[in-house]
């Protein structure tokens, strides 16, 4: 059983006939077939004419024609079918078409069931022609012919028809009209390019003109068949109809939310609250109330073009039209290789071997594996344990959390757990203080007694994020690079926050013009809309794992290299390049060290700093997160604090004004220091 839709890219292509010829052809192959109408219109009016209509165009009567099964609306007025009802002052219901379908489709082999005119023509007052069929899921097929815009109605046709996941056999073309065999061959040139897209299977058949209907030419409908075969799922399950929540809907969605899911870092018994977004676009996030709030977080680092972005839209749709996932192992893609090929570029120099990873913390793990691999492989077994500083934060995974601040983190209910790593002093030297040697000591001293158990140095480069959010001087950073290099430790760099641009250098390690062994890559990779990681390595690194027993390295996640995520951040990628970014993230610097400085006035207030597109303010006692978020949406504006820290990271597309309702927020609520 298969039903197929026909649809035209306009009126008077000649769907009708085609409709005819293919319902013939296929019955002339032994199938039995039935031709339906989703509503006819302007046609005399009642089903005598409509019957007339069919046969004339050489379809048979069948009982079920008789029965009103193939056209169960039929209008007079030449007009869109809910227009058209309308004057008859009817509606259509669709339930009423889609009963009638399965009840043929349920008898014939085929339903070839007609549209009415083109395919985004309403049914319904609510309802295109393509949303019923969206939710019906037929294949589809689209007639088209040699006048003027037909192209770009084609293309626009199938294009839409994919974009709701519709499958498309392929393109009818009618040539009859047509006068200028030049325009069929360059138009059938075009439609077959655009054919090709998805990979799926689709043809074009050539329609003739045709002179008499009663004898029609023989035609090879074969090429759209094709997309038929060893395909059963055609007819998917209708989609649900979903109305708009309404705010009952939303209060009893929020109860479940509170009682059923997790939110990060939240107890099950009694959750902070939470706002339900519905939409967002640009720097905004609208919530279900219809209240809209200016982003001031790109959701934890990661939305630095904000959201809804057309470019990544595209990137992912035109991915996901091809290949949304497949294994890793023993296959590759064009959006793995390219990506690669780009971050080994963009990177410090020397980094040239990437592991794809699926979420931040993985990639700790990964690098940290790669590390011990590394040590094992070159005949150190013993070098097994990290140096890192205090302060820091590396994500929520084990080897990761072992990495974490041992206060601020999770030590202490893991400690048995845990891998026992080592620990310096949290770097003191800020971001352009001056230089004395005596910042690096403890770590010198640390990396000193430990390197012979040490397999890696790890640390964030510059940035502290969610540790403590502190910046520190590039030059301890070229010191830790001296020192791993005088003790042959390796140094791994968890660019995952600082990456892409955000401290104001496409990657932090480059404030001081050092290359780690390792780094990390996540957040800001696919521009906020999907997990991604990369773990790049040098060749010596790579090397030494390959070279020692197994020979491999030991890792590869299910989703490894996942085509859609590394077209979008390949997107993305090229979108942050191709802006003035250092140029939006220098002004946003001066802009939040201008607004955010006034803050230091306030008792409550321990510090302010800014770096890059990264502005703090430090409190004295932590934050009432619900009340401040609370003043926060009340104001327009979403920020989410933690701890003591209030701090800012807004898209890099944040327009000045946008970006003064965040810092008068954080403003207006330091200064209110016992309000809270
Ligand atoms: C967020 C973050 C991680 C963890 O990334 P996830 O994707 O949340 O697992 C690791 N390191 C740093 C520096 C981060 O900011």
């Amino acid at each position: 059983m298969a039903v197929i839709f026909i649809t035209a890219i306009d009126t008077d292509v000649g769907k009708t006939v085609v409709t005819g010829l293919m319902a013939r052809a296929l019955a002339a192959q032994g199938n039995s077939v039935i031709t339906q109408k989703l509503a006819q219109t302007g046609c005399g009016g009642t089903s005598e004419d409509i019957i007339a209509h069919r046969a004339l165009m050489g379809i048979d009567l069948t009982e079920e024609d008789r029965d009103g099964l193939t056209c169960s609306y039929v209008f007079p007025h030449p007009a869109s079918p809910h227009l058209a009802a309308a004057m008859e002052e009817t509606v259509i219901e669709p339930e009423v078409i889609s009963a009638a379908t399965d009840r043929l489709a349920a008898r014939y082999d085929h339903v070839l069931l007609e549209g009415a005119g083109g395919i985004e023509v309403p049914l319904t007052e609510t309802l295109s022609t393509l949303d019923y069929v969206a939710a019906q899921g037929y294949p589809i097929i689209v007639v088209t012919s040699p006048r003027l815009g037909s192209i770009n109605h084609t293309i626009l046709t199938v294009r839409a028809a994919r974009a709701r996941g519709l499958k498309v056999l392929g393109i009818v073309y009618n040539s009859h009209g047509g006068n200028d065999p030049r325009i069929a061959e360059d138009s059938r040139c075009v439609f077959e390019r655009v054919l090709r897209e998805t990979g799926d299977r689709a043809g074009i058949v050539d329609l003739p003109p045709i002179e008499d209907l009663s004898q029609p030419p023989a035609l090879d409908w074969s090429p759209l068949l094709a997309g038929l075969e060893g395909d059963d799922s055609v007819r998917c399950q209708p989609a649900e109809q979903t109305a708009p929540p309404d705010d009952q809907t939303w209060t009893e969605r929020l109860e479940f939310d509170r009682q059923h899911i997790w939110h990060p870092y939240t107890s099950m018994r009694d959750p902070l609250p939470v706002y339900p977004v519905v939409s967002a676009h640009g720097v905004r996030l609208r919530l279900a109330d219809g209240r809209e709030v200016i982003d001031g977080m790109s959701s934890w680092w990661a939305a630095i073009h904000g959201y809804n972005h057309p470019v990544l839209n595209a990137a992912i749709d035109a991915q996901v039209a091809k290949l949304s996932h497949v294994m890793f192992g023993g296959l590759t893609h064009e959006p793995a290789v390219e990506l690669a090929r780009l971050l080994t570029e963009l990177t410090p120099s020397g980094l040239e071997k990437v592991f794809f990873c699926d979420s931040g913390s993985v990639s700790v793990e990964v690098a940290t594996k790669m590390a011990l691999q590394y040590q094992q492989a070159t005949g150190r077994p013993a070098r097994r344990r990290l140096l890192t500083v205090r302060g820091g934060y590396h994500g929520d995974t084990f080897a990761a959390m072992s990495v974490c601040d041992p206060v601020a983190g999770m030590h202490h209910l893991f400690q048995d757990v845990l891998p026992r790593q080592c620990f310096a002093e949290a770097p003191a030297c800020a971001f352009d203080a001056p230089w004395q040697e005596r910042y690096i000591e403890d770590f010198k001293r640390q990396i000193e007694s430990h390197h012979e158990e040490l397999a890696a140095v790890i640390l964030e480069p510059i940035v502290q994020g969610a540790g403590g959010m502190r910046f520190y001087s590039p030059h301890y950073l070229r010191r830790v690079r001296e020192l791993c290099d005088a003790f042959d430790v390796l140094l791994i760099a968890d660019e995952i926050a600082t990456g892409f641009g955000r401290s104001g250098r496409l990657f932090a390690c480059e404030h001081a013009d050092i290359t780690p062994d390792i780094i990390c890559l996540g957040k800001a990779l696919t521009g906020g809309t999907m997990t991604l990681a990369a773990v790049l390595t040098t060749a010596r690194v790579a090397d030494g794992i390959s070279g020692g027993s197994p020979g491999e390295f030991l890792h590869g996640p299910t989703f490894m290299g996942n085509p859609l995520a590394c077209a979008v951040a390949l997107a993305s990628i090229r979108l942050l390049c191709d802006s003035p970014w250092r140029e939006r993230v220098a002004g946003i610097e001066r802009q939040l060290q201008r607004e955010l400085e006034p803050c230091t006035a306030s008792e409550a207030v321990k510090d302010v700093r800014v770096l890059g597109a990264i502005g703090v303010v430090e409190l004295h006692e932590p934050v009432d997160v619900a009340a401040f978020q609370a003043f926060c949406v009340e104001r327009g504006v979403w920020i989410r604090p933690f701890g003591r820290l209030v701090y800012l990271m807004p898209p890099y597309i944040i327009d000045p004004k946008d970006l003064t309702a965040l810092t008068s927020a954080v403003l207006a609520y330091s200064s209110a220091s016992t309000a809270w």
